[in-house]
């Protein structure tokens, strides 16, 4: 008997109907003879509504609180459809991510998993049970804390499990078919992608496409665990990640497409450190500064300093939840460094082109800032890597940006493809 590790997120158990025909689905492939282990999200917009109960209480609620109270947001989840199985004849035991064996670092709200010790896991499947576990929680190894893996953990949770059980694949359902050339609710004729390598993949969630969590991708790939993500309001197939852009039997196959997608982001902040002093160190005291508050930073840009004064302008775009953290952080080094003022700004949005074969074909970028100008889309900010070209712009130039893209480099379908099936996109 093989196991098969399912996720399903919270847009797929919305309700008591919905949790329900979730537990269905859970049974059938407990029917076809398989063993069974999900992993499961809050319900609907829950987490969202248990920060928005938490910043009425407080403005800055302790990280160890704030994770106490979005755990159970998976435990009412967890319950329920376990519940809703065994009203179906069969047996269900529900854990925790603790119980679990989900062992992470101590980093509140944003935790890396280190090890999972499925001793319950397999212990309950031995006795015939399907198991139903927390998604995006964990246990701390060094404090023993409850701790929470970052926004749409769950998938993470799933991918980890499918490892540590030696699971053939890693199931996540969601609210569409699958992994699209775009946004769908941008780009109704996105197209969907029958398969698409981890790294592309890689390069995509990291870029803002939401369908699945970035570590959860880091995680399948290092361990091989192809992913299939599909909807769980249809039976359609979805999309597999799975395979290397450096597969010998990929680069000679012409089928492999030149651009996987365009991905897109307005949860990022820019942050422009202005009059910074030009020498040695500069840098290095900043980006620790930030770095030792946790913070992640994404794109840099640095000008050339004025003649005249020496001076020279770093630009950078960051989370735009650690906006405030990152600003206060850089006041108490002013100082210290130096630099004369710091400029905020939220409204701006990031598109990227991701496609492994920009290595091989002359022109993308060309093609790409083209669309652009066409487009009338001004570019504030440029960074490239092997497979992947990204540009910051207007916030309210976003839609315009991915949509141009996705038509200059033919990746419309010809007939719509795309249905979302829930969620309401928060
Ligand atoms: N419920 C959590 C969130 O909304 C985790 C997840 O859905 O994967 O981010
Ligand atoms: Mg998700």
């Amino acid at each position: 008997m093989g196991i098969v590790v399912q996720k399903y997120g919270g847009s797929s158990l919305s309700d008591a109907d919905a949790i329900k025909r979730v537990a269905r689905r859970i049974t059938e492939a407990k029917k076809a003879g398989n063993d069974v282990v999900v992993a499961v999200s809050a319900m609907g917009d829950s987490t969202d509504e248990l920060l928005d109960l938490a910043a009425q209480v407080s403005p800055l609620p302790p990280a160890r609180e704030l994770d106490m109270l979005l755990t159970a947001g998976e435990r009412i989840s967890m319950a329920l459809v376990a519940m809703a199985i065994s009203d179906l004849g069969f047996t269900a035991r529900s854990f925790t991510g603790s119980q679990a064996g989900v062992i992470t670092d101590s980093v509140h709200g944003k935790a890396k998993i280190i090890d999972v010790t499925p001793g319950r896991i397999r212990g309950a499947i031995d006795e015939g049970h399907i198991v139903i576990v927390a998604g995006f929680q964990g246990v701390s190894q060094a404090t023993k804390e409850i701790t929470t893996l970052g926004r749409g953990g769950t998938d993470t949770t799933a991918v980890a499990l499918a490892a540590a059980l030696e699971a053939d694949v890693c199931e996540i359902y969601t609210d569409v078919d699958g992994v699209f050339t775009a946004d769908p609710r941008i780009v109704p004729s996105a197209r969907k992608l029958d398969t698409v390598t981890y790294e592309e993949m890689l390069e995509l969630a990291a870029s803002g496409a939401k369908v699945l969590h970035l570590r959860s991708v880091e995680y399948a790939r290092r361990h091989n665990i192809p992913i299939h993500v599909r909807s769980s309001f249809s039976t359609l197939e979805g999309t597999t990640v799975t395979g290397s852009i450096n597969d010998p039997a990929r680069e000679g196959s012409m089928e492999a497409p030149i651009i996987a997608g365009v991905a897109h982001d307005r949860s990022e902040a820019k942050i422009t450190v202005v009059g910074v002093p030009d020498k040695v160190g500069e840098a290095a005291a900043i980006f620790t500064a930030l770095a030792d508050a946790q913070i992640n930073i994404d794109m840099i840009v640095q000008n050339v300093s004025a003649a005249a004064t020496n001076l020279t302008d770093i630009s950078f775009t960051l989370p735009h939840s650690d906006g405030q953290t990152a600003m206060t952080t850089l006041h108490g080094l002013k100082n210290k460094v130096g630099f004369e003022s710091l400029l905020y700004d939220e409204k701006i949005g990031k598109i990227s082109l991701i496609g492994a074969g920009m290595r091989s074909h002359p022109g993308i970028s060309a093609k790409f800032f083209t669309a652009m100008a066409e487009a009338g889309v001004n570019i504030g900010m440029i960074s490239t890597s092997e497979i992947r070209i990204s540009v910051i712009v207007e916030e309210d130039d976003v839609d315009a940006a991915v949509q141009a893209a996705h038509t200059a480099f033919d990746l419309d379908a010809d007939e719509v493809e795309a249905v979302v099936y829930g969620g309401t996109g928060r």
